[in-house]
């Protein structure tokens, strides 16, 4: 469906994402765009990131933000003086005065007092810690260099300081057992957090890991396990108070991220730095995944876009049903087709019959909602909206 006159207009974006790609090394699952030992780059980074956030503003200024979430890499990698001057930047480039959710990504061995207190200062008032697991078997395993100790302790410590702390968890890893992954739950369970995303690892092709498994080096967990072990993490976390509310993540009331549900919903972002994609008036872009690329286009006066991609309002329908059906409550078709004049229900009617013949979905009206056993198939439901 083209856009035209009595398409509905794309929605002011709201929020913005910026892509710090330094790490200490890369970990032999990672597919992010990731710099590792370069931290030689980040003066000409954060130079570049200014000069790419100086394209957003319009005669009104900067743009106004409400969620901003800085990820990568390892925003906390910069030293105290660089993420001063980081912070500065965003403040000169975003109008922050009425961000409601700030998040920023830190790794457990990179995150000092010194340096929570100068986010917290700067108006950050959420930490997501990649802590991935408390097991030093696993986390060796997984190449990760902090312990499982300290970072139990390292998060009371930032709950003290911003107590918003969301922590991403990996299951299923090589050699990972049942009872490893319920110990993880236990501990993750039992201190102040308002929000956990877990993750089954996966082989992306490219990394080491990738390499190691079909050299037969890593061994994979079946998959009845890697459900189990799923399902275990929907039980604990709702036993700890944590509801289950997108496919991924869990959240004590009130602790949504709301960045997410931004991006869930198709609202519209910002995004800067290597690989950042960002979603603007329905034009997706995505930005140069090298570091080393984006500095030299920045620097020569190039944008630092890759790819571009125009979405018209069937296929923008097709996202906010595909990404809304794995929220937990489910999505609103009707209220698809209100934001984007897409009738979502006439254009997958089969598919719809389809799912529901097949017990992945309920419907009730223009509701639908994954059934207990389509959350563990809500990949394949989505796909059926992508068309
Ligand atoms: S710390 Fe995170 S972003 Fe950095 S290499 Fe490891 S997994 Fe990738």
């Amino acid at each position: 469906m083209p856009n035209d006159a009595t398409s509905p207009d794309w929605p002011e974006p709201r929020s913005a994402y910026l892509h710090v790609p330094f790490c200490r090394h890369r970990c032999g699952y990672c597919n992010f765009s990731v710099i590792a030992d370069r931290d030689d780059l980040v003066a000409r980074f954060l130079s570049a990131i200014d000069r790419e956030l100086a394209l957003l503003a319009t005669d009104h200024g900067p743009p106004r933000i409400e969620t901003l979430f800085v990820g990568g890499g390892t925003p906390t990698h910069l030293t105290i003086d660089q993420l001063h001057q980081f912070m500065r930047i965003i403040g000169r480039r975003f109008d922050i005065g009425g961000l409601v959710e700030w998040s920023m990504e830190a790794n457990p061995e990179d995150i000092s007092d010194d340096k929570l207190a100068l986010l917290a200062g700067y108006g950050v008032n959420r930490i997501s810690l990649g802590v991935q697991s408390f097991n030093d078997r696993k986390l060796a395993i997984l190449e990760r260099s902090h312990r499982g100790d300290a970072t139990a302790e390292l998060i009371h410590r930032v709950a003290d300081v911003i107590a918003n702390v969301s922590i991403d968890l990996i299951f299923a890893a090589p050699g990972e057992s049942l009872a490893d992954w319920q110990r993880d739950l236990q501990i993750a369970s039992s201190l102040p957090i308002t929000h956990v995303s877990t993750y089954a690892l996966t082989f992306e092709k490219g990394t080491t890991f990738w390499t190691r498994r079909n050299r037969g080096d890593l061994l994979t967990v079946d998959e009845s396990d890697e459900i189990a072990m799923y399902d275990l993490g929907r039980q604990q976390f709702a036993d700890a108070g944590l509801q289950h509310y997108e496919i991924s993540s869990f959240a004590k009331p009130g602790f949504r991220c709301r960045h997410n549900l931004a991006y869930w919903r198709g609202d519209g972002w910002y995004a800067a730095g290597p690989g950042a994609a960002a979603f603007l008036g329905g034009k997706r872009t995505m930005n140069h995944r090298s570091t080393t690329t984006y500095l030299k286009r920045i620097e020569q006066g190039d944008s630092a876009i890759a790819e571009t991609e125009t979405l018209d309002w069937e296929q923008a329908a097709r996202e906010q049903a595909g990404f809304g059906v794995r929220m937990i409550d489910g999505v609103d078709l009707d209220q698809v087709r209100q934001a984007t004049a897409v009738d979502i229900v006439a254009l997958c009617g089969r598919e719809l019959d389809q799912l529901e013949a097949g017990g992945l979905i309920h419907r009730r009206a223009s509701h639908i909602q994954l059934t207990a056993r389509g959350v563990h198939f809500a990949d394949t439901v989505a796909a059926e909206f992508f068309g």
